[in-house]
């Protein structure tokens, strides 16, 4: 079956890329990408052929998998994902792939995690509910993700 979207069936943007007001302590003013809400093991599809480049715990923005596109021009990151990848370093991926899921809201085990919810448990990040926090940059500028989204036809 072909998978659609950024997140498979999710489409609603919750933060525009751009300045606002910061959601929750730790999360920065000007948000580097765009917010979609999805509930926990929602499906990841990757946007553009590439090759994964990383994949672990990105502070802030809690389990994180990057990949580099072809032509080596866009690096687009998937954060707050689950911490089972399924994908590793290397690896080719195609766009329509799925290449991870959206992750739990609390994660355990990370060492002096500062990012916590208002219960004191530990949270996948700067995050106050599940979503995907989706960054591309350009030639390592940060731009709009919805450029490239609707220049690829995906949501
Ligand atoms: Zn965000």
């Amino acid at each position: 079956m072909k998978q659609i979207g950024l997140l498979n069936g999710y489409y609603s943007i919750s933060s525009k890329f751009g300045n606002r007001d910061a959601p929750t302590e730790g999360a920065s003013t000007f948000h580097s990408g765009i917010d979609i809400p999805a509930p926990e093991g929602t499906k990841l599809i990757c946007i553009m052929d590439g090759e994964i480049v990383s994949t672990g715990w990105g502070g802030g923005s809690g389990y994180t998998i990057t990949i580099k596109s072809i032509d080596g021009i866009y690096r687009f990151s998937y954060c707050h994902c689950s911490p089972e990848f399924i994908v590793s370093v290397g690896e080719q991926v195609k766009k329509g792939e799925v290449i991870g899921k959206v992750g739990p809201k609390n994660v355990y085990g990370i060492t002096n995690n500062p990012y916590k919810d208002n219960n004191g448990n530990p949270t996948n990040g700067a995050t106050t509910g599940c979503h995907c926090h989706f960054t591309i940059r350009k030639n390592g500028e940060l731009i709009d993700p919805l450029e490239i989204i609707r220049k690829e036809n995906i949501l």
